[in-house]
């Protein structure tokens, strides 16, 4: 569907990331994977001072981030009566540890790929979005648009980078490389309807064992942006892990806007006319 609005004739079934908090372990093999795969460049490792996390946010040369958020005091109800040995501490533990790897969201309405006046961002067969480094001529518009902060400029040729959903790869048939290489299937690649119905079941299982905070974010197609590719099941608010709760895409007003617009030019030139009789 999203594939097709873009123009692709025969395109698949639109292919995203599930990416279960629960079960990530903080490896951070996804962000090694991402980085050897698509060259990009080293960032620099320091550690932040909030927590053990070493390359605190996606940006031009970090397309897979994975957060580490310590919680010294366990909201209300998230994380209650998991049973111990799932990586929580028991209710009323003092301090928990949320993990999540975060990554472009590849959104139904993507606000940077409206904005960028030379093509270089673009729907692919697949439904995702990819920016083209070879057509990206530095403007820097998509940067703001963004409704999520992914996407960013490199200081050093001024273009934006971010994930590619290794176009590359899918292209050859192969799963991305962050997904290859998580160890515990916390990122999970597939088709977007079938990663959903999952979701949804790993949430209710999750329930059932007590762990009330377990939702998803992103998968709702009528949310804000339409719903993401690359969507979550998270432990706790997304606020808690940097996410906007209600996300926005950013050219909503722009048809109204320009609309108006019109409408003041046309009345501009009227009065102009008119005085020049
Ligand atoms: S998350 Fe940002 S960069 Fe990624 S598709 Fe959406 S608007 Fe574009
Ligand atoms: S899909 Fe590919 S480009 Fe995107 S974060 Fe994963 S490894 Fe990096």
């Amino acid at each position: 569907m999203v594939a097709t609005d873009a123009g692709w004739a025969d395109s698949g079934p639109r292919m995203g990331f599930f990416t279960d908090t629960s079960v990530c372990i903080g490896c951070k093999a996804c962000e090694v994977a991402c980085k050897e795969w698509n060259h990009v460049p080293d960032d620099g490792l320091r550690f932040s001072g909030f927590s053990y996390d070493n390359s605190w946010g996606l940006g031009a040369d970090t397309w897979r981030h994975v957060a580490f958020i310590e919680q010294r005091h366990p909201a209300p109800g998230a994380g209650d009566g998991l049973p111990a040995g799932d990586g929580l501490p028991a209710a009323g533990g003092e301090l928990r540890w949320l993990m999540s790897s975060d990554v472009c969201k590849h959104c139904t309405r993507a606000a940077c790929l409206d904005v960028c006046p030379t093509g270089a961002l673009f729907r692919t067969e697949f439904g995702t979005v990819v920016v083209q480094s070879d057509v990206c001529n530095g403007c820097g518009y998509c940067v703001p648009a963004c409704p999520y902060g992914v996407i960013d400029q490199r200081k050093e040729d001024g273009r934006v980078w971010k994930c590619t959903l290794c176009y590359d790869r899918l292209k050859v048939g192969m799963e991305p490389a962050c997904a290859k290489a998580c160890p515990t299937r916390s990122i999970q690649f597939g088709e977007l309807d079938v990663l959903r119905a999952e979701a949804a079941d790993r949430v209710e299982v999750l329930h059932r064992r007590g762990v009330a905070g377990a939702r998803l974010y992103g998968d709702d197609p009528g949310d804000g942006v339409g719903g993401t590719g690359a969507f979550f099941l998270l432990l706790d608010e997304p606020e808690v892990y940097g996410l906007p709760p209600e996300p926005v895409v950013t050219t909503r007003d722009l048809p109204s806007m320009w609309k108006r617009a019109a409408v003041a030019a046309l009345a501009l030139a009227a009065t102009v006319v008119a005085a020049a009789r």
